[in-house]
């Protein structure tokens, strides 16, 4: 099994010599210097850390660093230039991220173009997993703008002797199998929820065999339902990246073993911890995921908490690295709601359970409040051969999910389902169960 190519990566990046071994202390006491000198260019520049951190001693062991405070995305939402580090002017690229279906405000974030090109570098370095020189990648995200995920893939993939050809956001099927033909496509990169409405498309069968070699799902959470219909489609190898803007886009990518992500340890210190104590959990327990930026120097985040739900998988990976693993299955925080009857309804649950349905295409779940009792209306895009079974199946499905048909049983939820024509999941919109009731019980 190869080693990932973050090890040697991640090796020159702390400084060590190509014949020295990469071990945890070396890499963990490159993190915890990295983190200083974060901390104390935080404070220096940052009026917001400044502030936040005022009284915290620089931490002596990593594991001080549970001492720290969070910092939350509402604290960025309040007012994103206190965090800036640098002047406006050394500003390459802001990224302005809005949550669907709430009025909380956008929340921004800044990066210098030295931030932008670490993840150009790391783009280059994860991609080798899965492309070899001479091949081409169709990238199924936005990438018009500089700076944007599809143009700093692009620059990535040229290191590496890789074309990368930006197609954007999934608009018709047919088109883009059309275009893995002709352009002749080696790798896929998109959404889960749209690299399988191709996936499902009559054509997609029609491809050459051996067309695809790999593809690659950058999501906050892959559904496994959606990774094993793909890789039965077209035999590609199918790995998963994890990463969110704040943390620079990239965060971590699968190795071939395809068994979790290897995280960009010299960038990123990631921990996982209790949500409501905070607690820094051991690993094998799954909690949130917080964060650290170790090298960004116009708007680091000091202990971040993405609200993501993961734990670190305890064994070696069986690819022989160093680098720790944080496992694939995954959900959020914000992606659970409690239903009136006390159940506990996750977005994960429902994805697990609806997207083998061989005519869904995509779905969204928002819960609603009629006459005391719950309303779960999922509105679902099918496939062009559905001719309205769909919704029936959905309905099934929909009671293999334990809390779901325990709260039919005692009467408190009632399910819909309804058909819709356009995609309902975005790239910049994280999967979630929409809570519209008045009391809103995350
Ligand atoms: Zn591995």
């Amino acid at each position: 099994m190869p080693l990932t190519p973050l090890e040697p990566w991640i090796k020159s990046k702390i400084g060590l010599a190509a014949t020295e071994p990469l071990t945890r202390p070396l890499l963990e006491g490159y993190q915890l210097r990295k983190l200083r000198e974060t901390m104390a260019h935080a404070r220096r520049h940052s009026p917001f850390y400044r502030k936040h951190l005022q009284g915290c001693g620089e931490p002596d062991s990593l594991e001080e660093v549970a001492l720290l405070p969070f910092t939350s995305p509402a604290d960025v939402q309040e007012d994103d230039l206190r965090f800036l580090c640098v002047s406006r002017a050394e500003v390459a690229r802001v990224v302005t991220l809005r949550s669907s279906g709430t009025t909380a405000p956008a929340k921004r974030l800044h990066f210098t173009a030295a931030d932008l090109e670490l993840t150009v570098n790391f783009f280059h370095h994860g991609m080798s997993t899965m492309v070899q020189p001479g091949q081409r990648v169709l990238i199924l995200m936005p990438g018009e703008l500089p700076g944007s995920v599809g143009d700093q893939l692009v620059k990535g993939l040229r290191r590496l002797e890789v074309e990368g050809i930006v197609h954007g956001l999934v608009h018709d099927a047919e088109e883009v199998l059309h275009s893995i033909e002709t352009l002749e496509i080696d790798c896929l990169v998109g959404i889960p929820v749209q690299v399988l409405a191709l996936a499902r498309h009559p054509a997609a069968t029609a491809l050459p065999p051996n067309r695809l070699k790999s593809v690659l799902l950058s999501a906050d959470y892959v559904p496994a339902a959606i990774v094993l219909e793909v890789s039965a489609v077209w035999g590609a190898a199918v790995y998963n990246h994890y990463g969110m803007t704040e943390m620079g886009l990239g965060g971590g990518v699968e190795c071939s073993r395809r068994c979790g992500y290897h995280l960009r340890e010299a960038d990123l210190y990631v921990e996982v911890v209790d949500p409501e104590s905070g607690r820094p959990l051991p690993d094998g327990e799954r909690g949130e995921v917080v964060f650290t930026t170790l090298t960004r120097w116009g708007m680091p985040l000091i202990r971040y908490r993405t609200g993501d739900l993961a734990r670190f998988l305890p064994e070696p990976c069986s690819c022989g690295t160093v680098l720790r693993r944080l496992e694939r299955a995954r959900g959020r925080l914000a992606g659970t709601v409690r239903l009136s009857n006390g159940g506990a309804l996750d977005i994960t649950d429902l994805d697990e359970a609806l997207f083998p349905l061989p005519l869904l295409l995509d779905y969204q779940a928002v819960l609603s409040e009629d006459d005391g009792r719950d309303v779960l209306d999922v509105t679902i895009k099918t496939t062009a051969t559905d001719n309205g079974e769909a919704s029936h199946q959905v309905l099934r499905a929909l009671f293999d999910v334990p809390a779901v048909r325990a709260a039919v049983a005692d009467g408190s939820l009632t399910l819909r389902a309804a058909g819709h024509g356009a995609f309902i999941t975005t790239g910049s919109i994280k999967r979630t169960v929409l809570d519209r009731r008045k009391e809103h019980i995350c």
